[in-house]
This record gives structure tokens, sequence and C-alpha cells, in this order.
């Protein structure tokens, strides 16, 4: 059984029935893989780790496949299990090699499977991921923020708050952008480029987590509580078009959310200015001689397809140089921030985020731009950690578009 269709199902289903649909995914899975290896490569745990094959994609399948059929959840052995299973970023890489290579297994179903078994068994998540799932619960984001909180960055800019104030198309902030002071230009640029486009938004004044995290690390309650109390929200508020900063949230609300898409548009920020600024390039005045490289956030190239419209946005900008990396689009390499990644350091032999900037640099780019607060994370800590400031900085295309504006 699909897992969308597990959690669409969670409210009308026992306590037994979602263990064994649980079971059912990863047994299925695992039985039809032909250990082929075909989305090993592809895999960030393969550039990243001492490429064990419990590793890789099919082996952290059948490593729960296995813990299931002899029954090892004891000890030592639940440990090692379910450090594997956290050990995958969710980057969605090996389904699509499986697709096109192999025979289409649901991979990614199976290990996120796996981790909810673990919740259920009290053995995932890992240790770290605990408070952030505790503070989404008590507080209605990860970082344990105060909610009130919540819509300071806006002070000084002209915003629509809602309520009181309405408005059909909502800017959904995220968490991360709303309550990191290092990200809260990517929030103020991006007000400013739904300005200039004269777009009536606004932003939610008690905006709550999409619940993203819960689901990635397993906690499916959680997720079903913070997804109800978003769609409660939405419908209240006659929402009828959704913007997002992040690939995450955007998914999230796209493949997640099952009754979503009948009433509103979902679309992530760079669809929403790429089809917006078609047309308007002259208002883009600013020359920017960059040499910018762009790093395709997981959520939004290998598990949505959205390739183009951020290369095309950087191409309206005067005096910007295009130029690729190596592993670019569907054969991107992860920044090792996604599937809860973010809150948890795990066992790696090399940092991906590290590869990814020695990667910008191999390219010629001086500046790494991305769409997603998280990647932009990883990669600019890369940066200051080597110490390379003078050579490359890490920018949110809606930083550099708003640069450029007239
Ligand atoms: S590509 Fe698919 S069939 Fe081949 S090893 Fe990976 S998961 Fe199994
Ligand atoms: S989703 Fe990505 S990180 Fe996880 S096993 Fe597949 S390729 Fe590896």
């Amino acid at each position: 059984m699909n897992q969308r269709k597990v959690a669409r199902d969670l409210h009308s289903i026992d306590e037994e029935e979602y263990i064994e649909d649980l079971k059912g995914i990863i047994l299925d899975a695992a039985k039809r893989c032909r250990n082929c290896n075909y989305c090993f490569t592809i895999c960030p745990l393969f550039h990243s780790t001492r490429g064990f094959m419990s590793q890789t994609p099919s082996g952290i399948m059948q490593s729960i496949n296995y813990a299931l059929k002899w029954d090892v959840f004891k000890g030592e052995d639940q440990e090692i299990l379910r450090d594997l299973l956290y050990l995958c970023t969710t980057c969605n890489g090996c389904v699509l090699r499986c697709k096109s290579k192999a025979t289409g297994l649901p991979v990614l179903d199976a290990i996120e499977a796996g981790r909810k078994l673990l919740r259920e068994m009290m053995i995932g998540p890992l240790p770290q991921q605990r408070k952030p799932l505790k503070d989404i619960y008590l507080y209605g984001n990860p970082y344990g923020e105060k909610p009130e909180r919540r819509v300071d960055w806006t002070k000084g800019l002209k915003v629509k708050i809602i309520p009181p104030e309405r408005a059909e198309v909502l800017f959904y902030v995220g968490c991360t952008t709303a309550y990191e002071p290092s990200l809260h230009l990517i929030g103020k640029s991006l007000v400013r480029l739904l300005q200039s486009l004269h777009v009536d938004f606004g932003i939610l004044n008690e905006e709550v987590c999409c619940g993203e995290p819960a689901r990635r690390m397993g906690d499916e309650g959680l997720f079903q509580e913070m997804m109800n109390r978003n769609l409660d929200q939405f419908k209240s508020y006659g929402i009828k078009t959704i913007v997002s900063i992040s690939p995450h949230c955007f998914n999230t609300f796209l493949n997640e959310y099952p009754t979503i898409q009948e009433e509103i548009k979902i679309q992530h920020y760079t669809e929403f200015l790429a089809e917006a600024f078609k047309g308007k390039k002259p208002l883009f005045k600013k020359e920017i001689s960059s040499v910018i490289t762009y790093h395709d956030p997981c959520y939004l190239g290998k598990h949505n397809q959205i390739f183009n419209a951020p290369r095309e946005l950087l191409q309206m900008i005067p005096g910007v140089k295009l130029v690729e990396m190596k592993m670019t689009r569907e054969e991107s390499l992860c920044c090792g921030g996604g599937g809860g990644r973010m809150f948890a350091e795990v066992e790696e032999e090399r940092r991906l985020s590290d590869m990814r900037i020695t990667q910008a640099l191999e390219a010629g780019a001086n500046i790494i731009a991305t769409a997603c607060p998280w990647c932009y994370k990883m990669l600019q800590n890369s940066i200051q950690d080597s110490n390379l400031e003078d050579k490359i900085r890490a920018k949110d295309i809606s930083i550099i578009l708003s640069e450029a504006l007239n």
C-alpha cells in the first residue's frame, strides 16, 4: 500500500492495522528489489559515508526488511538500525534512478515506513530530533520559539497580516525564515519582489509548521495534527493560492495534504515569480556581474521536477553568468539537510555541503545560489567553516533578484 494512502487513512484505521500497512510497504518493496545496485551512485550517502552496503538505498531498505523478518529490535541492534534509517536525507534520488533503470520501487516510502515503525516502537527518532518534535507539538515550530514572535521579522514592512486583514494569496513563510535572523532577508526580499509585482498577498498571524519535519522523522500523528491546523486556517481565511519560500513546505502542501489541491493553488516562490516576471524582465535594472551556479534543492528538483524556473529567474538578471556544477538537476548532490538531518549530527566521512561547495568552485562560480532556507544554511556553514568567504558566497535567489530590482 502506498505510504500516502496510509497517512490519508490514519484517522480511520486502528493502530494494529497502521503497523501492518507500514510493514506491508517495506516487505513488498524489499521483495521486488533486484539488488541491481543502480541506485547506489545517485545516493548522497555513497559520497559521504564509508560506502558499506547497508548505507545504500537498497541496503537501508533491506536492513529494515530483515529486522522485521528476524525481529531484531533489541539492544545495540535497534540503535544500529535507527541510525541507518535516519541517515537517509530523503532526497528521492534512488526513487528516480530505480524508476529509470530498474523496477520503479518506492524505496523512500519503504525507508519512511521504517522510520514510522521505529517511532511507534519508541526506537526512533534520533535522540537530537526529540526536542524539535516536542517543540512542534508545544509551540508550532521546531525551534521552541514563541508563536507570538512569528511575524516580528515583518516590523517596518507594509505587509497584510491575516487576520484581521484578508488576501487570497498567502505568502507562507515557514518556521526557519520566520525565526532565524540570518534568514529574515529572504522573507524581506520576497515581500519586496511581490510588492514590485503589485500582488495582493498576506501572511498568517498564527502560521504554524507545515508538519514536514514531523513526518520525515516518523511522527505521523504530529504531522496529521499540524496538517489539520493548517487546513483549518487556509479554509477559514479563504486562501486561494499559497506561495511558499521553502521547497519542504511547498512539497508537503502539494503532495502530502490530500485534499488541498481541489481548492488551493500551491506554488514555490520560484515558479510564481518566473511566471509573474515573464515579459517584465526590464524590472531587473541593476547589473550583477557574478558567475552564479544554482544548487537544486531536492524537494524542488528531485521531488517535483522544478529545474527551470529558478534558472530562468537568474538569467533575467543583467550581468549574471550562469554555470552548472558537475552534478546538476536530477543528478544534483543533496546538501545533507533534508529528512530531519537539520536537527541532528549524523556519522559521515565527508560533509555533503562541503563537497557541494567544492563542486561550485570547480565550476568557476563566485556565488552558489539556491532556493531553500535549509540548503542556504548548510552551504553557508560550509563556506564559513572552510574559510572560503573571499572565494564564494551562498545566496538565496530571492535576495539576488531583490538586489537587481531597479
Ligand atoms: S535500483 Fe531499485 S531494484 Fe535496483 S537495487 Fe536499487 S532499489 Fe533495488
Ligand atoms: S532518498 Fe536519497 S539519501 Fe535516501 S536512500 Fe534514497 S538516494 Fe539515498
